[in-house]
């Protein structure tokens, strides 16, 4: 067994030693042996409360509260099946608020699954990715800017590698990284040659032996990170729930007033008044509302996770949909992220380059003529550094070419094979001793390499002004000769008009024996071979959700690292952009934050941008009042990603770090993906609003009818445990399923919700007010009807019950579109949700009408064919009514109304 070490006062030799391993990896044996021994490299999850403990949190409650003391007097006032049945609705209540927020959490734990960390491993000698559960003590892991520390390891191998490990020390400047042994004594903070899980790569490359995994690791020891649980809150709820607090207190405030004028204004006895202020109180406390959008929001989050965006933060949803402005990558957000080469420059001619795809199958072409490549030994070079100056590999697996690495990378392999070169072959003649990796802010790679004779040189690839600036010469067949820095301009221009990538390729003779590269040696005396550019085609769906975007009221900016007039041509393909107006990254720093924020709404297209500039672009459209969504993938763009209003990374070639910088995370890296996540953002909004339109006015029904009744002398048309019975009865079937509304057809042909607009606007306050005023009349204009007609109390009050029941249910089918007809098959039977519900409630309410023993508790009485259709002639109109009222507003222009 293992035991706990003092690794980093130990050598590297010796931790391979202790751990039976190399820096080849693990074999195959030792690894099932060891995950056998070890268990998954993954923290045990923080206990959950116990279910009897969630339970009883449910009767954290003021109505609760209320309905208690009810119950207890009822008891006192010896009605007992009255506190009887308090008391079961009350169990009930909250047995369904268990049951309900018990769905939404296991909804959110299946997201937080999808979520799981990669690493980079080498066992067995090859390198390859593993989600990193699977990691065990003694494995080797390749770290690189960008990703999260999968587990504790011991350093053997670095290169500027810098941690972010704020999360153990606290310490927010990265901590700067080596291999070499430190005293056993030295603290966690110091110990550089050791990298801690969920610590976080900001630069550099390293490689470690990883030495504790799972909740051995240090950040597994400190108990107090385990306990973090995520809870179903947003902004929205929060208001919500304050919303329904005050309103209780209110209620409560005013059942105490109407049991006080009933007695003393208007002569009724005690008990009488004690059951209508609580008949009152229990009739207007909206109770099940936070419920409600509790599942709406995570029914949201689940369609959303179906449809690849994954919410990480749930304000996120709300804010989606209020989302204005939507700033994206370009390659493989907007396009598809497949480069081939499609054209190289050399001195004065350019060849084009056949095939499609990944596969090697093709030929380099001179004016429509295929050439032969033996008697061309530049393009043989510009194959060849293309095949050096390179990370990525190329494989034929499945009957089909692909490739692992940057795919930038991937094309000019094929370029290589193409070119009839082998990759490992090349890469075994003229191995590389040194390298500086492609960073974005610095937009190219350099290699150092030697061959057998030891001959020593670099290549170096990039962006083509930024390797222009480093050439002095270039090549010409075998010769070399003064840069012509006008050419390659004009051509650059010309190839990047046509919408290709472009990457400038140049080379350099070193002195023999240089084993590392640093900034210097690349900074002048290149020369320059050529420039190579390659296609990425826009992606179909992207082009059909920028135009939905648009019509939806946002502004779709791209902001990429790709040279202008590429950026500008793409962004024309996609529909982003007039094709002629953009921004580079230059220009952007030569502008003052006031100028930035003048301009920054008339252009689309932003090039040749650093992350320094997306935050910059942020701030600056934030400032003219935008709700902005920015996408990112590298470390640098975590600032961006957190001030923007929904940070969103993408799943495939984002780093971990921007991915904890983000609200949400495109597991396709899709922009559509983007474009449905808004969609249905504003979908879930839409869905909260419809729940609230059409609970409030059931409760106003319920308590105008008690008031009414009260203020004129009536008896009371429903008494208290028959409200109670008919909240409860549609609270668990008609109210949830607004939830599963889809989008009304015009969700994206609307403008953006305005950021802080109240959620009780004008048109909902009236909705509320008018629907509350037609269940009044209907249910208590019946009432008195049986009443005067001369039936019993227990019938009138039946009919009234049944009434109101009735009223929900045709209101429902009103309350699925806000202001379109639903008088239409989609309308009236679209939501499958809403029919079954309806089938439910009628059972339970012909049980409620019909069952002896229903009639003992809630004193109900079995009404007859002609008292329904009375029932439903009356409860019906609120159909009518709505849609009328709907109607007008359409023919009012309602699409302008705010909802
Ligand atoms: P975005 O994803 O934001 O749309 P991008 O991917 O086009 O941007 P970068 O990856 O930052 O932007 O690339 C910027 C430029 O750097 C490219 O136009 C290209 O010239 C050069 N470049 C890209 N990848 C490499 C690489 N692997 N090696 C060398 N140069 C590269």
């Amino acid at each position: 067994m293992k035991e706990q070490q003092a690794w980093h006062s130990k050598t590297a030799e010796q931790v391979f030693h202790l751990l039976s391993t190399s820096n080849k990896g693990l074999t195959d044996n030792e690894i099932t042996a060891r995950t056998e021994q070890y268990g998954p490299n993954r923290l045990t999850p923080a206990k959950k409360q116990h279910p009897v403990i969630k339970f009883l949190s449910q009767f954290k409650n003021i109505l609760i509260y209320v309905l208690l003391v009810a119950a207890v007097v009822t008891a006192l006032l010896d009605h007992w099946i009255d506190a009887w049945v308090i008391l079961s609705v009350v169990i009930i209540n909250a047995l369904v608020g268990f049951v309900q927020e018990g769905k939404a959490e296991k909804a959110l734990d299946a997201i937080k699954n999808l979520l799981s960390p990669q690493a980079m491993v080498r066992r067995n000698n090859r390198t390859f990715t593993i989600p990193s559960d699977q990691l065990v003590p003694g494995d080797i892991v390749i770290l690189q800017s960008g990703d999260k520390v999968p587990a504790d390891m011991r350093l053997f191998s670095v290169r500027n590698l810098r941690i972010d490990e704020s999360l153990l020390t606290g310490e927010s400047l990265p901590a700067e990284k080596n291999s070499k042994t430190v005293k056993s004594d030295t603290p966690l903070a110091e110990r550089a040659n050791m990298t801690f899980s969920g610590t976080l790569v900001t630069y550099g490359k390293g490689e470690g032996v990883v030495t504790e995994t799972g909740d051995q690791t240090e950040i597994g020891r400190i108990s107090s990170m385990l306990g973090k649980v995520e809870t179903l809150e947003t902004p929205l709820l929060r208001r919500i729930d304050e919303f329904a607090r005050t309103l209780t207190v209110a209620i409560v405030l005013l059942s105490a007033l109407l049991f006080g004028f009933g007695v003393f204004a208007r002569g009724y006895s005690l008990t009488q008044m004690f059951n209508a202020a609580v008949g009152l109180a229990v009739a207007a406390i909206p109770e099940g509302l936070p419920a409600i959008m509790t599942i709406a929001l995570a029914i949201g989050v689940e369609a959303m996770a179906h449809r690849k965006a994954i919410i990480r933060r749930l304000p996120a949803i709300e804010t989606l949909g209020s989302v204005s402005v939507i700033c994206t990558d370009k390659t493989g957000t907007l396009t598809r992220n497949e480069m081939t080469v499609k054209s190289v420059a050399l001195p004065g001619k350019r060849f084009e380059v056949t095939g499609s795809g990944y596969d090697p199958h093709g030929t380099f072409q001179l004016d429509g003529r295929e050439i032969d490549l033996r008697n061309h030994s530049q393009m043989r070079a510009i194959a060849h550094a293309s095949l050096l100056c390179n990370d990525a590999t190329l494989q034929f697996r499945d009957e089909q070419w692909t490739i692992s690495g940057d795919p930038t990378e991937g094309a000019l392999c094929v370029l290589g094979k193409k070119a009839g070169y082998d990759p490992d072959l090349e890469r075994q003649n003229w191995p590389r001793i040194d390298l500086i990796p492609f960073e974005s802010e610095h937009r190219f790679m350099a290699t150092l390499h030697h061959d057998h004779t030891d001959r020593t040189f670099i290549y170096l690839k990039g962006a083509p002004e930024v390797v222009l600036e480093r050439c002095t010469k270039q090549r010409h067949g075998e010769a070399e000769e003064p840069l012509n820095y006008q050419y390659w301009e004009n051509i650059t221009q010309k190839m990047a008009a046509q919408g290709h990538r472009l990457l400038a390729i140049a080379s350099k003779k070193t002195i023999s024996g240089q084993e590392t590269l640093t900034f210097e040696d690349v900074a002048s005396g290149l020369t320059l071979i050529g420039i190579v550019g390659m296609i990425d085609p826009p992606r179909d769906e992207a082009i059909v959700a920028v135009k939905r975007c648009q019509q939806a009221g946002i502004r779709v900016k791209m902001i990429t690292g790709d040279h202008v007039d590429t950026a500008r041509a793409i962004g024309k393909m996609t529909g982003i952009g007039d094709g002629s107006k953009a921004l580079t990254g230059t220009e952007i720093e030569a502008m003052s934050d006031e100028e930035l924020q003048q301009k920054v709404n008339g252009i689309d297209v932003f090039a040749r941008s650093s992350p320094e500039h997306k935050i910059r672009l942020v701030k600056a459209l934030q400032s003219n009042g935008s709700v902005v969504a920015m996408t990112g993938d590298g470390v640098n763009d975590a600032p961006a990603l957190k001030r923007a209003d929904v940070g969103i990374a993408m799943g495939q070639k984002g780093t971990e770090v921007s991915r904890e910088a983000s609200e949400m995370i495109l597991a396709d890296d899709n922009f559509a993906t983007i474009a449905s996540a808004v969609e249905q953002g504003r979908t879930v909004y839409d869905n909260l609003k419809k729940s609230i339109l059409f609970v409030l006015p059931t409760n106003g029904g319920e308590a105008l009818s008690i008031l009414f009744a009260v203020a004129l002398g009536y008896t009371l048309p429903v008494t208290a445990v028959q409200i109670l019975w008919v909240n409860m009865v549609t609270a668990v079937t008609l109210a949830l399923t607004l939830a599963f509304e889809k989008a009304e057809n015009n969700v994206m042909e609307r403008k953006p919700r305005k950021s802080g607009e109240p959620i009780l606007s004008g048109f909902i306050v009236w909705r509320i007010v008018y629907v509350s005023l037609i269940l009044l009349s209907g249910t208590f204009g019946l009432f008195l009807w049986y009443e005067k007609a001369g039936y019993s109390h227990d019938m009138a009050r039946t009919v009234a019950v049944n009434t109101l029941v009735m009223f929900e249910i045709f209101y429902l089918l009103s309350s699925r579109f806000f202001v379109a007809s639903v008088f239409s098959k989609k309308g009236l039977l679209g939501n499958p949700a809403v029919l079954y519900a309806i089938g439910i409630l009628i059972v339970l309410q012909s049980l409620f009408n019909y069952t002896p023993f229903m009639q003992t508790l809630f004193a109900t009485v079995p009404i007859g064919l002609s008292d329904w259709l009375t029932i439903l002639l009356v409860s019906s109109s609120v159909l009518f009514l709505v849609e009328l009222e709907k109607y007008i507003l359409r023919k009012r222009r309602a699409d302008s109304l705010t909802i």
